[in-house]
């Protein structure tokens, strides 16, 4: 099999598992929550239309929850989606670790990253190839920016 045909039977993969994260979103829908650090932030990306409502709340240094409502594309729908699996239960040092990594996937211009960050990133991966296109980075880029800005807003309420 030729290298050519390899790349683009991972970049088919990489498709459908965008496509499942779009069809069957995770974290969908905003949970009322009872916790005393809630934090939440409403982005929207105008060059494409997406938009996103994201909620935090926080157990101490755990993401306690993460849950969303929004519209747009697919890679917007998919990425938030994607962002929910990875960080929901893990504590916050855990979270910025899949945050930082993304955020280098989304720069890599189409490059893999190294081993152990796709390990962490889990079906962020398929998002690689967003890289290559700068106008779709914003529409990928933008679940992750509602929750670093939650989750700010959500420790300032703690003092
Ligand atoms: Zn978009």
């Amino acid at each position: 099999m030729s290298t050519l045909s390899n790349s683009s039977a991972l970049e088919q993969m990489y498709q459908q598992v965008i496509m499942d994260h779009a069809r069957a979103a995770k974290g969908r829908g905003l949970v009322d929550l009872d916790l005393p650090n809630i934090g939440e932030s409403h982005q929207v990306n105008t060059t494409c239309g997406d938009e996103i409502r994201l909620r935090v709340g926080l157990e101490g240094e755990r993401v306690a929850s993460v849950s969303w409502e929004g519209q747009g594309c697919s890679i917007s729908q998919a990425s938030v989606s994607v962002l929910h699996e990875l960080v929901e239960g893990e504590d916050t040092a855990e979270a910025q670790k899949a945050m930082d990594a993304f955020r280098d996937l989304m720069q890599s211009r189409g490059e893999a990253l190294d081993d152990d960050r796709e390990d962490l990133l889990g079906d962020a991966t398929a998002f690689v190839g967003v890289g290559k296109y700068p106008a779709r980075i914003k529409c990928a880029m933008l679940g992750w920016m509602a929750f670093k800005d939650a989750l700010i807003q959500a420790r300032k309420e703690q003092s």
